[in-house]
């Protein structure tokens, strides 16, 4: 198996991945796997997808030198702009990629599961743009949080289903989008919003990001004289902007490195175990019993990690780090102030890991790119209240 290539037969990569679902979800987890393999072999799929995401996504973003920033670290950085992508974030590859999936395989509804609300509202506009039903599930817990969100769903055309069970938050939501994907998987497909669950999800959505690094290496190329940067770095929920990005640097020197949330570090401090239909890291305690993940970004709180991750780390060809909430909120506003781009809080953690390594763990001198994943104005809120408390 070349290094990110496709997984075993199994999806396993490594000891990682896997397909652990019941058995009633194997018919649906096969078909998906050969529909997406044949879609993806075929020009005129990949076509249309690279179409959308042009004229409509807003594709290719661009990368931009960070110079202000850079004379002040003393090393030279260059960001990916998911931030400008439509919707404002990367989710936006994935979605039109399942979307466009679920069109070929002749079904007529996506569901989706979400915490904070991103990837309903990203799954919603594929499924406006496609003609598409669309239902999400989301914890009762979510839904209050997240009321604008879930008015954003609904201006798209999607339902939102209320989960009120276990306690009432996201792992309860993807429980609950399994048990109707079993139910109606005839018509229906559910769409993961990460790298994560069973075989072919962290391919598939790895594949559907890859788009990321395979433009960001050549347009760093364009910058950097045909040189490639030395360090690549990209934050780590589930992991499928930094496995996007990854995908595209993996076959030259860059060094990659996956910065996680503090409290949500599964790579950092998790142990193997099997979670939503993947073996992977996983934040767990003595008996094995799933833990709270904690972050500032409710799009990084997540107790587990994409399995090429794991693997990633396993054979050393990724490094992972973390960064705290107040390393985040402190690169979010000097990036803000020197950079005029106020990032979401999600790559706020890419950013706080280079400002800190600067000139240790990242000689002076050094070239590194960074993906921003997000832009701020969906943080805006949240920040200003922390701010305001802290001033
Ligand atoms: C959802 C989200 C993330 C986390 O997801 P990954 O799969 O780890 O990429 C990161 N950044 C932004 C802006 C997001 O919306």
């Amino acid at each position: 198996m070349s290094i990110m290539g496709a997984p075993s037969a199994s999806g396993r990569f490594g000891e990682y991945g896997g397909r652990f679902v019941p058995e009633s979800l194997i018919p649906a987890c096969f078909k998906l796997e050969e529909a997406f393999t044949q879609a993806w072999a075929d020009q005129e799929f990949t076509n249309e997808y690279h179409r959308i995401l042009t004229e409509y996504g807003g594709r290719p973003t661009p990368v931009t030198e960070l110079r202000r920033l850079s004379e002040q670290l003393g090393i030279r950085v260059l960001l990916k702009r998911e931030d400008l992508a439509h919707t404002g974030s990367h989710k936006i590859n994935n979605v039109i990629g399942q979307a466009l999936l679920t069109k070929r395989m002749g079904k007529t509804r996506m569901i989706a599961e979400t915490g904070a609300g991103q990837h309903g509202v990203a799954t919603a506009t594929a499924a406006a743009l496609l003609g598409l039903d669309c239902v999400i599930y989301m914890g009762e817990v979510d839904v209050a949080r997240q009321a604008l969100n879930v008015f954003r769903m609904k201006l798209l055309g999607a339902s939102v289903v209320s989960v009120t069970s276990g306690s009432r938050t996201l792992k309860d939501a993807i429980n609950e989008a399994m048990r109707e994907w079993v139910a109606s998987v005839e018509s229906t497909h559910y769409c993961i919003g990460s790298v994560m669950g069973p075989h072919p999800y962290p391919f598939m959505v790895r594949e559907f990001q890859r788009i990321i690094g395979d433009e960001a290496v050549v347009q760093a190329g364009e910058i950097l004289d045909g040189g490639v940067p030395d360090y690549v770095v990209a934050c780590v929920g589930g992991g499928s902007n930094a496995a996007g990005t990854f995908a595209g640097f993996v076959d030259t020197p860059a060094k990659l490195v996956g910065v996680e949330p503090e409290g949500g570090a599964a790579i950092t401090h998790g142990i193997p175990g099997v979670v939503h239909g993947m073996r992977s890291n996983l934040l767990q305690d003595d008996v094995g019993q799933v833990l709270e993940a904690y972050s500032i970004s409710a799009g990084l709180d997540y107790p587990g990690v994409g399995p090429e991750h794991s693997y990633l780390s396993s054979i050393g060809r990724a490094a992972y780090a973390t960064a705290n909430d107040a390393e985040v909120l402190n690169a979010l506003q000097i990036l803000s102030r020197l950079e005029g781009i106020i990032p979401a809080l999600e790559p706020a953690h890419a950013m706080a890991y280079v400002m800190r390594e600067a000139g240790k763990a990242i000689p002076l001198g050094s070239t590194v790119l960074v993906t921003m994943s997000g832009r701020g104005d969906k943080d805006a809120e949240l920040v200003a209240r922390i701010l305001g408390e802290t001033s």
